[in-house]
């Protein structure tokens, strides 16, 4: 149910119309899980952006962050999370953070994200709209994320948010058996999504299409 202050602020949020627009593009494109349409239905992706982007916030394409990076297309970001099967219990470890906004998908749909990003400049920016937004479930931090982040692990979801060579085998090895990891994989400007499902004994590989991401940019990416 819909609470009184709830749709005040719905009312007062000038994105709102927009933001219902960007979901009807997403079912058309094919997006299905009820749970990442009512996320991203939710999350305002106009505070991820830079001030002179919000107006294109809604629309289905990636955007520049800064420091030569890009905010994900809505669509990736909508196909990427459904390819995670997420439950509410499950806890989530996101590489390349960016500027926040697919954290705060993960975070909505998730018990706890760790989100690791090689810019500081980018993880503070990110952490401070997670906070702002009163997503509390989340943790930020700076580092390669190519080796994972061991003091958590194993973990039931990966997303990686960059394109790699090849798949880095510390987070096949810090996924749960059953867990699931997704990740763009390829040449420098084009990639195939790649879904690994890990097993008691061999891991399920899955291609989802083409995609185009910014380089994975580490130990067990490429080379910095
Ligand atoms: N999901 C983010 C996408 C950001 S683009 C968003 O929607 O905003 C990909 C990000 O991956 C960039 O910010 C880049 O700095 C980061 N990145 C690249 N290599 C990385 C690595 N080895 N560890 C952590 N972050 C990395």
């Amino acid at each position: 149910m819909r609470t009184n202050g709830a749709k005040a602020k719905s009312l007062n949020d000038p994105f709102a119309e927009a933001r219902r627009r960007m979901i009807a593009v997403l079912r058309r494109k094919g997006i299905t899980d009820e749970r990442v349409l009512a996320a991203m239905a939710k999350i305002p992706r106009h505070v991820f952006v830079e001030e002179k982007f919000r107006s294109q916030a809604y629309e289905d394409r990636p955007l520049p962050i800064g420091c030569g990076q890009t905010i994900s297309q809505p669509f990736m970001v909508a196909l990427m999370t459904q390819l995670l099967d997420l439950r509410p219990e499950d806890r989530v470890l996101e590489i390349g953070g960016g500027s926040g906004y697919h954290t705060a998908i993960l975070a909505s749909l998730a018990r706890q994200v760790v989100s690791i990003e090689r810019i500081p400049e980018l993880a503070e920016k990110a952490a401070a709209r997670l906070a702002q937004l009163g997503l509390d479930n989340v943790i930020v931090t700076v580092g390669d994320g190519t080796t994972g982040w061991s003091p958590l692990a194993p973990y039931d979801a990966i997303l990686v948010a960059a394109g790699s060579p090849d798949i880095p085998q510390p987070l096949i090895d810090q996924l749960h058996i059953g867990g699931r990891l997704v990740i763009p994989v390829g040449e420098e400007r084009l990639q195939r999504l790649i879904r690994v499902i890990k097993g008691e004994r061999e891991n399920r590989i899955e291609d989802h299409g083409g995609c185009v991401f910014v380089k994975l940019l580490g130990q067990h990416g490429w080379e910095e």
